[in-house]
């Protein structure tokens, strides 16, 4: 890190805090030359994995995709923005979770429909109909039979 008043290559941290809810991390310097101090801050790289579709190609990961699909399959549902957004960050989280470079859309698809699961049966059958793009009528019947079962025997397995 470079003094940005005399260029100096040499500075030295004299405090460091995290800011903007512990994403970032404010680092005050100084110059060992001239002593002026600066603040420089460092974002933890938050990498998410790409996305490997069905013929084969990889996308960059896309959040305002993923956002769009939700809040299509939330619409007019009582969610509030907190819960919408918490929902994106636990999809995000088990996403990266994986450790995973590379992940098959398929799975991605697999963390949104658990998410909206938690989150909203509306939304999740929603979505899922949308995403599975269900084969046939019988195929949606039995995932509407499983979540009415899933209801009556107390929700979650
Ligand atoms: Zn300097």
């Amino acid at each position: 890190m470079h003094c940005p008043f005399c260029g100096e290559h040499e500075t030295k941290v004299v405090d460091s805090r995290l800011v903007a809810e512990g994403q970032q991390i404010r680092r005050r310097r100084e110059c060992i030359s001239c002593h002026e101090r600066f603040s420089t801050f460092e974002v933890a790289e938050l990498l998410m994995p790409k996305v490997v579709k069905n013929d084969g190609t990889r996308q960059p990961f896309d959040e305002d995709k993923l956002r769009a699909g939700i809040q299509r399959a939330l619409e007019k549902r009582p969610v509030s923005v907190e819960e919408f957004e918490a929902c994106l960050t636990r999809i995000k989280h088990r996403l990266r979770a994986t450790g995973e470079r590379e992940l098959p859309s398929r799975e991605v698809g697999e963390a949104v429909m658990e998410a909206l699961h938690q989150l909203d049966q509306v939304a999740y059958v929603r979505f899922a109909s949308v995403y599975r793009s269900f084969q046939d009528i019988n195929e949606f019947r039995q995932e509407i039979d499983r979540l009415s079962l899933n209801k009556e025997t107390g929700g979650d397995e």
